[in-house]
């Protein structure tokens, strides 16, 4: 079939701001494309709103990842493109999130030895027919042609981050993962993929659990960081509960 023909039976909108688009623009239309909210002056360590010069949430926390690098802010049309990928489920959008996290991570100059992911357990990943992080991991792997392993793995009938205050989703993130592989991980350098960063507990968890496992330094890579508000309203809901 031709390509025109695939365009007059599967006619698709713009996942940013919902325009029809050709299909082989994969979703997004090119005035989407450039105003893609990249960020600039964040944190240096976790990637989060500076308030002025300091950042709020780092002198109070260990992170057991070296640096977590955000590609973009959470809003808009990131927003609109991570819900449809993973609530619409519109796989081929893990192109377009893969190509602002990759351009992010090229802009540090980094290598690591390894890419791997945070994972889903089963269930999650049957209901969705993928895990969006692992598919943005193996498409940072395929560019940079470092290779891309399957070092952790969710429990089952663990409960999800996104309807937690912020003190619940450090008590629910602990052991939450398990690491596979340890042999290979020794000493090696990961790229950890996640595809939002909101407080940092769950990143923040699957790095320990892989230098407990004896990896070397782990870079965090997230497509988007939850915007200020959103983490505000996270901070807030704490303040109510305890
Ligand atoms: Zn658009
Ligand atoms: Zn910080």
């Amino acid at each position: 079939m031709t390509g025109m023909a695939v365009d007059i039976l599967f006619p698709s909108r713009c996942a940013g701001c919902g325009d029809p688009v050709r299909s082989r623009e994969h979703h997004l239309c090119r005035s989407c494309r450039d105003r893609i909210p990249y960020l600039a002056g964040s944190c240096p360590v976790c990637g989060g709103p500076l308030a002025g010069t300091v950042c709020p949430t780092c002198p109070d926390r260990h992170f057991f990842f070296k640096k977590n690098i955000a590609a973009a802010e959470y809003d808009g049309i990131t927003r609109n493109i991570l819900h449809a990928l993973k609530f619409d489920r519109i796989r081929d959008l893990h192109r377009v999130c893969g190509s602002i996290a990759l351009k992010k991570f090229s802009e540090t100059g980094m290598r690591t030895d390894y890419i791997t992911w945070v994972p889903m357990n089963a269930k999650k990943r049957w209901a969705r027919g993928f895990n969006q992080s692992e598919l943005v991991a193996r498409y940072i792997s395929g560019k940079t042609g470092i290779p891309c392993r399957r070092f952790l793995t969710e429990r089952r009938g663990t409960r999800t981050q996104r309807v937690l205050g912020l003190r619940d989703r450090f008590l629910n993130a602990i052991d939450r993962y398990a690491v596979r592989g340890a042999k290979e991980l020794a000493g090696k350098s990961v790229l950890l993929v996640d595809d939002i960063y909101t407080t940092g507990a769950t990143i923040n968890e699957c790095a320990r659990q892989l230098r407990s496992a004896g990896s070397g330094e782990v870079i965090s890579l997230a497509v988007a960081r939850a915007d200020v508000k959103r983490l505000e309203k996270i901070l807030f809901s704490h303040k109510i509960e305890h």
